[in-house]
């Protein structure tokens, strides 16, 4: 599996799409986001979709973990909106 390379790539650009979707809001504490999480693991099949991509601060995109399937049982793109 290939890291993420750091410019011009793709990913770059879905990143930012995902950022500006989210208004650079972190979907875990409301804080600035700078990075992008994926709610479904890559290792676990998610994809880089931007539907299985929320924004996220580096505090907890440093986070991640065991809590993948309690975070897409409550990711709701509707709380998005609501903030
Ligand atoms: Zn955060």
């Amino acid at each position: 599996m290939s890291r993420y390379s750091s410019s011009g790539t793709d990913w770059e650009r879905t990143r930012a799409r995902v950022l500006a979707r989210d208004a650079h809001t972190c979907a875990y504490c409301g804080r600035e986001a700078t990075t992008v999480d994926h709610i479904v693991a890559k290792k676990n099949g998610g994809t880089d979709d931007e539907a299985n991509l929320v924004s996220a601060c580096n505090r907890c995109n440093a986070s991640k973990g065991a809590r993948v399937m309690a975070r897409t049982a409550w990711y709701d793109p509707e709380w998005i909106r609501r903030v």
